[in-house]
């Protein structure tokens, strides 16, 4: 190692990279691949975990017009289940070990405060079972719904049962992007307003970014780097999780000539790792976005974590995920073996069970 790299090593290590930095590491990804499994073997071990949960779109009646959803549907031609198909694919997902509801759902128009809280407390009064649920796009629509504030919203459905929000509608937190690709989606400064007031009422999230379509690497580095501040100041993110670009079935996959090589991938999960260090130790790969050759690969660049075993996945599916709705734990457990890594179940806030 020169001694140019032993500088820019030791920084990484004591968290005071830089966006240059971390450019500069972009270009030379061998360099970098190396740092992040470096980080990933100092913070994680040999661990890989991954959650048993099961995900519930309970609508896909949805106000918002995403550029890459290829989920959502008019009132007229959607669907939107009653309590008791909830109820029953909570109870198929806790007799198969679930430990986690996921739940996420378009912008249904007629819901207001008390239609979610009565999800959140008609699961809870039956099933001890942590509930991961409504993204803050979805906490922001509520709000405005039911005539309320973002932290009042938060605060009635922390006492009906929610334990942790998905940070996802993050996609790229940069608005001139999110004026091409989610015109009507919170902007950056009212995602992160959601998110850090979550963290402060004591409801931890995940945080996400989408990649792979019209943004460029100096984008995907300035929004990690965003992640990387809101948490110095919250510490609220459980991990972060990298979500590839599904092109299919949607308007975005039709105005974005290329695919995510595997390499580009490896790059930007690798990428989370040494940005995030030392503020996030998980960093996620999503087995529906990469399919399994890949999220395996994802493992060699920073990756410790493989998300759920979801059970029903809808909103990839739609947008052209190559694997299927379902990995059971044996089969999660038996592709992070083959990568020569120890799995592990945990909870959603990480705890090893
Ligand atoms: S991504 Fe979510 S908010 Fe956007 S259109 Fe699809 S369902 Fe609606």
């Amino acid at each position: 190692m020169n001694a140019d790299f032993e500088e820019l090593y030791e920084r990484i290590r004591h968290g005071a990279i830089e966006r240059e930095d971390a450019l500069f590491l972009a270009s030379n990804p061998l360099y970098l691949w190396c740092i992040a499994d470096e980080l990933r073997a100092k913070e994680n071990g040999d661990i890989v975990t991954y959650v048993v949960n099961r995900n519930i779109n309970f609508t896909n009646v949805c106000v918002g017009d995403c550029k890459f959803c290829a989920f959502r549907a008019e009132k007229e031609q959607g669907y939107m289940l009653s309590m008791d198909a909830i109820l029953e694919k909570v109870e198929e997902a806790v007799i198969n070990d679930a430990t986690e509801i996921c739940i996420q759902s378009g912008l249904h128009p007629d819901l207001e405060i008390s239609d979610y809280c009565g999800i959140l407390e008609g699961i809870k009064s039956q099933y001890d079972v942590h509930i991961h649920a409504f993204s803050p796009m979805e906490i922001y629509y509520v709000a405005i719904k039911s005539g309320m504030t973002e932290a009042e919203v938060l605060k009635e459905l922390k006492s009906a049962g929610l334990g942790s929000i998905p940070g996802t509608a993050a996609e790229i937190l940069d608005d001139s992007i999110r004026a091409i690709i989610c015109p009507n989606k919170v902007n950056t400064a009212k995602w992160t307003e959601v998110i850090t007031t979550a963290h402060r009422l004591g409801i931890p999230s995940t945080a996400t970014i989408l990649y792979g379509h019209i943004e460029s690497l100096e984008d995907r580095i300035n929004h990690i780097f965003k992640i990387r501040d809101i948490q110095k100041e919250t510490g609220g993110f459980t991990e972060f999780v990298l979500l590839k670009f599904m092109r299919k079935n949607n308007e975005l996959g039709k105005m974005v000539d290329r695919s995510v090589s595997s390499q580009e991938s490896a790059i930007v999960h690798a990428l989370a790792r040494v940005i995030l260090h030392p503020y996030c130790s998980n960093i996620q790969a999503s087995w529906v976005k990469l399919g399994l050759k890949d999220v395996q690969k994802m493992l060699l660049s920073g990756a410790n974590d493989l998300g759920g075993t979801l059970m029903e996945e809808n909103i990839s599916r739609l947008s052209g995920s190559p694997v299927g709705e379902y990995m059971s734990p044996d089969d999660l457990e038996r592709l992070i073996k083959d990568a020569g890594r120890t799995p592990r179940r945990r909870n959603t806030l990480y705890e090893l069970l």
